[in-house]
């Protein structure tokens, strides 16, 4: 039997689940076995979200992340990656290019350009 379970708090899917699929505007941007993205989040939106997870330890909460601000043409515009307008490590690359999702370890894949240099060991 397989269950979906959609859900914004990664802590829920992470206690449900044995794979974890993290969409962002109805595309897939990282998915893979779920103790391997909470271990090693790559995608920004992840991390972000990661970042969202309510925690009662004062450490964690001062590292919490929030959204750049972005403008309206930068979240109308098509030929950029989906998650540009707030992306903290955005680049000028990332602005003419829609990235593909890529198998950056077994079973774990990410649709970020730069993936290849914060896959961590
Ligand atoms: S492709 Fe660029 S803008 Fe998109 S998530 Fe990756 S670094 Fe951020």
């Amino acid at each position: 039997m397989a269950l979906v379970l959609i859900s914004h708090d990664l802590e829920i899917v992470r206690l449900m689940s044995s794979v974890t699929v993290v969409m962002y505007k109805g595309k897939v941007v990282e998915f893979g076995p779920s103790e391997e993205i909470y271990k090693r989040p790559i995608h920004p939106y992840t991390e972000l979200l990661m970042s969202a997870v309510l925690t009662t330890d004062p450490e964690i909460e001062r590292g919490r992340r929030t959204k750049p601000s972005a403008t309206k043409e930068m979240e109308q515009a098509s030929s950029m990656c989906p998650f540009y307008p707030y992306c903290l490590i955005r680049k000028d690359l990332c602005r003419t290019n829609q990235p593909q999702l890529a198998e950056i370890k077994f079973g774990h894949w990410v649709a970020c350009i730069d993936e290849g240099k914060r896959t961590k060991p």
